[in-house]
């Protein structure tokens, strides 16, 4: 059974449409991105989906539970860590930790938590002293404490150098090894195609695509280059007669391979089999990059 169901969700602001229709399942221990850039109404669904906004059309259902009448069961069941969440700037980590967990039934322990998310210095630094990063990784916590099922993390690594990004990364690979579902807004390609195994793209207010990374880039751009340099004379032949391979070119010493499938592959296989090497090989394919600007018509701005 599906944890999320959004059916032809609909809201506005006054004239501003943010959601037109959107729809999408999350299924049970996945990690599953909304892409879109600014302004495409991401937030907006998600914030329906914890039930801190009403729609105006469609409907959400969230562990069978409606966001609109099941509230409060919800909420002990789903954590939120919203974009740009602020706390008191004196409150210690530890604290926020605390008053967070007494707001659930069978909390997690926040200092067990502290000490996961790397925090366990700064128990008692006052929030506004942390950095960019300690405040995203407190978050985190703090939407994680009431051990819900469903976290839902907005925006999560926005403002976060490539670093602290990556450490991020591996904490909500880490989160959802513990079995739990998440959801990840973000408008970075990279962190999608690392993280999620689903993709919804969204695009003023709706869903333009939705598949796995791959999928997504291998529905608009399935073909594959291999570019390398061989060891020894090389007859075309060998490569054109391989069931993967759509072209080949040569512009100087250097060969360049087209086609689909497991073309890498194949391509090294019948090298090594002729007692080939390939020197400075490289594999080019198109990137979820390419993936959104062939399905919106407009480049995600990272
Ligand atoms: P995203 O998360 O993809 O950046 P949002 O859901 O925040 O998109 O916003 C979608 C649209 O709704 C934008 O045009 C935004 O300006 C507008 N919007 C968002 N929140 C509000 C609000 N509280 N009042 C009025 N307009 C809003």
């Amino acid at each position: 059974m599906s944890v999320i169901e959004v059916t032809s969700l609909h809201k506005r602001y006054g004239e501003t449409v943010a959601v037109a229709d959107v729809s999408f399942t999350v299924e049970p221990g996945e990690i599953f991105g909304v892409l879109g850039p600014n302004g495409a109404g991401k937030s907006t669904t998600v914030e329906c989906v914890a039930g801190l906004r009403v729609p105006d059309g469609g409907g959400v259902s969230v562990l069978g539970l409606d966001p609109r009448r099941d509230g409060a069961r919800l909420r002990q069941q789903v954590g939120v860590q919203l974009q740009e969440s602020k706390l008191p700037d004196r409150l210690r980590v530890t604290e926020a930790l605390e008053l967070y967990a007494s707001f659930y039934r069978e909390p997690d322990d926040p200092a067990r938590l502290i000490d996961e998310l790397g925090l366990g210095e700064k128990r008692h630094t006052p929030y506004a002293k942390l950095s960019g990063g300690q405040k995203q990784r407190l978050s985190i916590a703090l939407a994680l404490v009431g051990r819900p099922r469903i976290a839902i993390l907005d925006e999560l690594t926005t403002g976060l150098d490539p670093q602290a990004r990556r450490d991020t990364w591996g904490l909500i690979e880490r989160v959802r090894d513990r079995g739990v579902t998440i959801v990840l807004v973000t408008h970075f390609m990279a962190e999608a195609e690392r993280l999620c195994d689903r993709v919804a793209v969204i695009d003023r207010g709706r869903v333009a695509a939705l598949d796995t990374p791959a999928g997504l880039v291998a529905t608009v751009a399935p073909e594959q280059r291999v570019r390398f340099r061989p060891s020894a004379p090389l007859d075309d032949r060998l490569l054109t007669d391989l069931p993967q391979v759509s072209a080949v070119t040569r512009t100087g010493t250097q060969v360049l391979v087209s086609g689909t499938g497991d073309l890498l592959h194949a391509v090294t296989s019948i090298l090594a089999r002729h007692r080939i090497t390939a020197a400075d090989l490289r594999l080019e394919q198109a990137t979820l990059d390419d993936a959104f600007v062939e399905l919106t018509g407009h480049r995600l701005t990272d």
